[in-house]
């Protein structure tokens, strides 16, 4: 089965170049050219990655990015951010609010398809024969192979990153991970994000675990060295 992506792009002539790549490249391309129909075709299909313009006539994409992280079907679908302008603020906002990856136009229609590729492939689950099987540690079970992570028996509603950041803690419990350490395990080489990307998840991640447990610091930051999870024993 051929991928499947949906770009919302209203540019006709953009949108052409892309789809006509990616369509090369053995992927299946739905297009949508507002907001809103592009919330209506996600209702009405699951898709591999969603390719989303910043710039659109009914409202802003990163709107959507943000419905998109809060919904349970979608929050771990990868999204890669198309922006203009190359703003800064879209792409700083973009990677905070869960984006996957960036690209500011104008882009070589080659290397946005390299990039949704790279997308596709980290978003591909595990092969069964060399994945890990469930870890229980304390109070945290990481499923690897379904890439999610229980605390307290109750499922956490994650992002794919911040399900890595959290798994990389966890294989690595009471030692210090450098921000660059986990920038490359849970983000891979090729992101653009910064230190501060890490910071922002760091938080989230630690709200998410607050609201199953209000008194857990289980994460502790390590002034000018990084982050560690400390997980209690029995
Ligand atoms: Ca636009």
């Amino acid at each position: 089965m051929p991928a499947r992506l949906l770009l919302v792009e209203d540019d006709p002539a953009i949108a052409r170049t892309v789809i006509y790549t990616l369509e090369r490249e053995g992927l299946q391309v739905s297009h949508s050219l507002l907001l809103g129909d592009a919330r209506a075709q996600l209702v009405a299909t699951r898709f591999d990655a969603l390719i989303l313009d910043v710039g659109l006539p009914d409202g802003n994409g990163l709107e959507l990015l943000r419905e998109l992280r809060q919904h349970p079907q979608h929050q771990s679908t990868p999204v890669l951010v198309l922006s203009a302008h190359g703003e800064e603020i879209d792409r700083v906002l973009g990677l905070e609010l869960g984006a996957d990856d960036y690209v500011a136009k104008p882009f070589s229609p080659r290397e946005l398809a390299a990039r949704v590729k790279g997308l596709l492939r980290r978003a591909a689950p595990i092969p069964p024969a060399s994945a890990p099987q469930p870890d229980g540690r304390g109070p945290f079970h990481d499923d690897a192979v379904g890439q999610r992570m229980r605390f307290n028996g109750q499922p956490l509603a994650l992002t794919r990153r911040e399900y890595r950041l959290l798994s990389t803690l966890l294989a690595g419990a009471g030692r210090i991970h450098s921000r660059d350490h986990l920038l490359t395990a849970a983000w891979g080489d090729d992101s653009e994000s910064t230190d501060r990307t890490i910071d922002t998840h760091i938080k989230t991640l630690r709200a998410k675990l607050r609201a199953v447990d209000a008194s857990c610091d289980y994460i502790s930051t390590h002034r000018g060295m990084g982050y560690s999870l400390e997980v209690p024993k029995g």
